[in-house]
């Protein structure tokens, strides 16, 4: 139920569909990405061919699949979306790979999630266009060679690290997606604001980005929740002062840290004088899973510089004692 997670949320994706840009140019920030897509793109087109095969790395909610969607748009092809756990067997990749056109962009979403014998089967297709896969089993099973026409495989992945060496190797783009600065995500709260018809300042629209994790997807979230807000408190305007108070009612402060991120950060200060702490006895002590902490609220908050991992445990920052009014003990 938390509004700053950067996962969607279930009915996000429909009603995302009017705001998420379509071409290369509608794709606020990440300047180098855009920039090195353009040539790489016009480059294919020029020469008539398939896009190289690309992977998209970096957290949620930055823009993978929409570049993906865009790279298509822009190539003029189809694309066809599926992700890494989906696909179970061969035989699943093997239906999709078939069904492409030329040119097409296959997009795999959460790409290290394959399972090693689905994987098996990308490697002569992307490097040759190939499918080469047995069907049946027993004395009856036979291999089967195919010719796939050229197409471009997009993968997107959170965990670059994740990946193996022989896939990470075929994929001759490598895009890295890196968090928006509150100037472009401020750019990206206009741009939805118009699409959705709400008048939005630039004060209100930098106040909603400035709260947003530096991610598109939480900033377009946020403005929805404030667009209820702006009808129901005042004649449906988002200005700064709106902003402010609708995301203050809605627990996120101007930082971006809700009640969860709060509650764990002011144990270390207040039953742990800031640590360090071990993991476990600071799960207890907010009644949380030592992978919630370690895998949902510790990251964002390590990134932003709001507490460190020590070889002794979990230590609250400067930067924390001064985001809460409190003072370190000596
Ligand atoms: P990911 O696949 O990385 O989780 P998405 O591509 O689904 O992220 O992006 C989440 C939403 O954020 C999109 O639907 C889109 O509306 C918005 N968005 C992402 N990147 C941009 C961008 N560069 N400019 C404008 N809006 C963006």
């Amino acid at each position: 139920d938390r509004l700053v997670v950067a996962e969607s949320l279930p009915q996000e994706s429909n009603q995302d569909h009017a705001i998420r840009p379509k071409r290369l140019a509608e794709y606020t920030g990440q300047p180098q990405v855009r920039e090195q897509m353009e040539i790489f793109i016009s480059a294919a087109r020029g020469r008539k061919e398939a896009l190289d095969h690309t992977l998209i790395f970096g957290p949620p909610g930055l823009g993978k699949t929409t570049l993906a969607n865009i790279i298509a748009e822009e190539m003029g092809v189809h694309i066809k979306s599926t992700s890494g756990p989906v696909m179970e067997k061969a035989g699943d990749l093997a239906a999709m790979l078939t069904n492409l056109e030329e040119g097409d962009v296959l997009f795999i979403d959460e790409i290290h999630r394959l399972n090693p014998a689905v994987e098996e089967v990308l490697y002569p297709a992307m490097e040759d266009y190939q499918l080469d896969i047995m069907i049946g089993e027993g004395p009856a099973a036979r291999s089967i060679k195919l010719d796939l026409p050229p197409f471009t495989l997009v993968g997107a992945t959170t965990r670059a690290g994740l990946l193996t060496a022989p896939l990470r190797d075929r994929f001759g783009i490598v895009q890295r997606l890196e968090f928006y600065s509150v100037a472009d995500l401020t750019g990206i709260v206009t741009r939805s604001a118009k699409l959705l018809g709400l008048q939005a300042d630039q004060g209100g629209a930098e106040e909603i980005a400035r709260r947003s994790r530096g991610t598109p997807r939480i900033a377009n979230r946020l403005l929805r929740r404030v667009r209820d807000f702006a009808e129901v408190k005042s004649d449906g305007s988002i200005t700064k002062e709106l902003a402010d108070l609708a995301l203050n009612l809605l627990n996120v402060d101007t930082h971006g840290l809700d009640h969860m991120d709060r509650r764990l950060l002011l144990a270390m200060m207040e039953k742990f004088a800031g640590g360090p702490v071990g993991v476990e006895s600071l799960a207890a002590a907010i009644s949380e899973s030592r992978d919630t902490i370690e895998e949902v609220l510790e990251p964002y908050l390590i990134q932003q510089g709001f507490m460190m991992r020590t070889a002794r445990g979990r230590q609250v920052t400067q930067l924390a004692w001064l985001h809460f009014g409190l003072t370190a003990p000596d």
